[in-house]
C-alpha cells in the first residue's frame, strides 16, 4: 500500500491511499485501501489516517475512523494510532501474526505513527527535505 497525508500552509488536509492487495489474496478480496475509514480516513477539521499491512484486521476495526475520532477527542496522533494497533491485537491476539501499521497527522500539523512488528518506516517530507522516520511498534 502506498499512503499519503499532506497539509498546506493553511492547515488544510488531503490523503490518499493505493494497494496492489496482500500476496496471494484470492480472487475477487477487496482490502481495506478503498474502503474510506478502513485504509483511509480523513476530516479537515481534525486529522487524516493511513493504514497498511493486514487489510482484514484494519477493516474489521475501522482503522482510520478510529484513529481520527480519537484525534477528535484530544489524543496527540501518536497517541490515537497506539491506541488503535493495540485494539486490533486486543480484538484478536493472532493478528500479532501479522503486520499492520498506521500514520496519521492533525490539524497542528503533527503527526504519528504505530504498528504491530518492528520495521515499519516512513517518509516526512517538509522543507525540500526528506525524513525517514522508523515507527514506534507493538512488538
Ligand atoms: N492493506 C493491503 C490489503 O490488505 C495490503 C498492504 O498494505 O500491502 O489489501
Amino acid at each position: 500500500t502506498i499512503g499519503m497525508l499532506c497539509i498546506d500552509k493553511n492547515g488544510d488536509l488531503a490523503g490518499a491511499c493505493s494497494t496492489s492487495g496482500l500476496s496471494y489474496k484470492m480472487n475477487g478480496r477487496v482490502g481495506d485501501s478503498p474502503i474510506i475509514g478502513s485504509g483511509l480516513f480523513l476530516d479537515n477539521e481534525v486529522g487524516g489516517a493511513v493504514a497498511t499491512g493486514m487489510g482484514e484486521a484494519i477493516m474489521k476495526n475501522v482503522s482510520s475512523f478510529l484513529v481520527v475520532e480519537l484525534m477528535r477527542q484530544g489524543n496527540s496522533p501518536q497517541e490515537a494510532c497506539e491506541t488503535a494497533v493495540k485494539r486490533i491485537i486486543d480484538k484478536n491476539p493472532n493478528y500479532k501474526e501479522f503486520q499492520a501499521a498506521i500514520i496519521a497527522i492533525n490539524k497542528k500539523g503533527e503527526i504519528g505513527s504505530y504498528c504491530i512488528q518492528k520495521g515499519f518506516s516512513y517518509v516526512k517530507y517538509q522543507n525540500n527535505t526528506n525524513t525517514n522516520i522508523s515507527s514506534k511498534y507493538y512488538m
